[in-house]
């Protein structure tokens, strides 16, 4: 891709992505970006990344983001990995262990990190690419947006063009409130007392969640004995009466806090259950905090944050590249807003284990828990944490299969198993896979079926064809397709799926899928849905016709999930 960022006129420079805000969210993207060769400047009012730890939990969805960015290992080396949680009762008896073992994507499902340290990282990771400019010192202060480009005045008076401005502000967001985009949801509203301790040791490395109804609590260990105490106040209760010191020091006593602990950090957080109620507008699109305010019980508001970067980075880069059409950015919000709010209500249903109302309500959560963990089924889904809404869409830039929710691989991330590289090692699946758009052959045939993969519209996508080795195929999800091939999206969802016997059709869903984000030049979530359905469904199963029927129906204004 060549550079464009060129300087326009006198302290005016063009970036064709700019991003407003150096959050986890805005270095991630930024990150990505990097990686895909697309120029771009991060513009950041503060003089440096957070000092204070906010986030303490990453998941194995967000790690595999990290692998996107060519940081894994670098991470890796900061967190702590395969933590899992345990309730106590008010009474101080152990009812429930989420502990997941599992790695359906390659890596374990819950660590703790610290959001500084990672900020840190992404930052200092920015320096690999000439091509990415970022500007701390520097405050947006307004912008307006005509047909062709988005004009950004900062403070210092500089002004910056690009052509699309990915507002990545956090939860006060300049550009949404600029936009008058309001924030609609759940009337959720809860104070919680954040402590922060250092040189804090633990028996064990879990989290401990004491769900008593008198000071709801959750006790987070994190790398080189760093420990987050979490405590909920009540209605009644002034800020300042859990911040006086004596109140603090009684909290982390009756808590199993380490006598020789160093408090670093005590403040008290308001959370929220909050969704924008659109996320674009024209050339300009939210993402992470400024789109989605989420509680913290389940440790996904920055999670959710990173999968918007992954979500729209590729896009940018397609569309900035010319490859696909710019009606592939409509596809970010519908496949983003109800993943998004599945997870706020994760946090909310897990912020009512761990802060039951009343003792007859808290017995009854103890009682419910133990006795689902006499069935080993009931027990594997809790342990496992097979409640966590699974990464998936149903609508977006792919071509529904017409197979079930539970089992379409569809518009669903696609697992990530360890394979043989080329010299030999085992790797993981996506290190094999390449940055851009991979289609994989999953079939005892695949050698036949390769070769006839090297044509269009394959080679405009410049997809990397790889077969699946056939210890891969034992995954549950990959299992259920033993002779198709997969149109996998450099955010590694599976956009499309097709027989091996098959190949011309599955070809030309495709091309028709590419050909739709060219149908429409202008950024409304309708798009994509104005697909040649005629064309689209030619040859395919009455199910697959109905999903995509649905997808067309869909408006551009998105109403808030139930
Ligand atoms: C106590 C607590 C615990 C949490 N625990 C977890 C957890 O365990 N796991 C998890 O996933 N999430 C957790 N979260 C949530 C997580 O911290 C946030 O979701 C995350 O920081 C959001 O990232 P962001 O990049 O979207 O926004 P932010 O981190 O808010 O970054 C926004 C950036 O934009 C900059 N900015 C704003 N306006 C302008 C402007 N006009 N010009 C230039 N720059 C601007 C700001 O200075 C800031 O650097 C927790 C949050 C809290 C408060």
């Amino acid at each position: 891709m060549k550079r464009d960022c060129r300087a326009t006129r006198m302290n005016t420079s063009h970036y064709p992505i700019a991003i407003v805000g150096a959050g986890p969210t805005g270095l991630t993207l930024a990150n990505l970006l990097g990686i895909y060769g697309v120029p771009c400047v991060v513009i950041e009012r503060n003089a440096a990344t957070v000092h204070e730890p906010r986030a303490v939990s990453i998941d194995d969805e967000s790690l595999r983001t990290m692998q996107a960015a060519d940081l894994a290992a670098e991470v890796m080396a900061e967190t702590v990995t395969g933590y899992g949680s345990h309730y106590y009762s008010a009474r101080g008896r152990c009812f429930a262990k989420v502990q997941p073992t599992e790695q359906p994507y390659g890596f374990p499902r819950r660590n703790a990190f610290r959001q500084p340290i990672l900020e840190r990282q992404l930052h200092a990771a920015l320096a690999r690419f000439p091509h990415v400019t970022a500007l701390f010192e520097h405050e947006l202060i307004s912008f307006t947006q005509g047909g062709e480009r988005v004009t950004l005045q900062l403070a210092d008076g500089k002004e910056i063009t690009c052509d699309y401005l990915i507002a990545c502000d956090g939860a006060s967001s300049t550009v949404r409130r600029q936009l008058g985009i309001g924030m609609s949801g759940s009337t959720f509203r809860q104070r919680w007392l954040i402590l922060d301790l250092e040189n804090s040791s633990v028996s064990s490395p879990h989290t401990k969640v004491f769900s008593n109804p008198q000071r709801p609590c959750i006790a987070l260990p994190g790398p080189n004995l760093t420990r987050r105490y979490e405590f909920m106040l009540h209605d009644h209760e002034r800020d300042e009466d859990l911040l006086a010191p004596a109140m603090v020091q009684h909290l982390l006593d009756t808590h199993e806090a380490a006598p020789e602990s160093r408090l670093v950090r005590k403040v008290v957080y308001t959370f929220h259950a909050r969704l924008a109620d659109r996320w674009s507008e024209g050339r300009i699109f939210l993402a992470g905090d400024a789109a989605h305010l989420t509680p913290p019980f389940a440790g996904q508001g920055m999670n959710s944050g990173l999968r918007d970067a992954l979500n729209i980075a590729w896009k940018l880069a397609m569309v900035t590249r010319g490859t696909l059409g710019p009606g592939l950015l409509a596809s970010y919000e519908p496949e983003r807003r109800d993943h998004v709010w599945s997870m706020i209500e994760f946090a909310l249903n897990i912020g009512r284990v761990l802060a039951p109302p009343n003792a007859l309500a808290a017995k009854a959560i103890e009682c419910g828990f133990l006795a689902l963990s006499a069935f080993p089924k009931a027990r594997d889904y809790i342990m496992q944490m097979k409640f966590k809404p699974p990464p998936r869409f149903a609508e977006g830039f792919i071509v529904p299969d017409g197979e079930s929710a539970r089992d379409t691989l569809v518009g669903r991330l696609f697992p990530q198993p360890r394979v043989r590289g080329d010299e030999g090692r085992d790797v993981l699946l996506d290190d094999l896979l390449g940055p851009g758009f991979a289609v994989v052959v999953n079939s005892p045939r695949a050698d036949a079926v390769l070769p006839l993969l090297q044509g269009e519209p394959w080679r405009s996508l410049d997809a990397r064809v790889v077969a699946l080795p056939p210890s891969a195929a034992a995954d549950p999800h990959l299992a259920h397709y033993p002779d198709h091939v997969f149109l996998l999206r450099p955010d590694r969802y599976a956009a499309a799926c097709f027989k091996t016997d098959e190949l011309q059709k599955g070809a030309e869903m495709v091309r028709t899928l590419v050909a739709s984000t060219r149908t429409r030049a202008d950024h409304s979530a309708a798009a994509l849905a104005v697909l040649p359905i005629a064309a689209l469904t030619r040859g395919m199963t009455s199910s697959a016709i109905s999903c995509i029927e649905r997808l067309a129906s869909v408006g551009s204004t998105q109403s808030m999930p139930a």
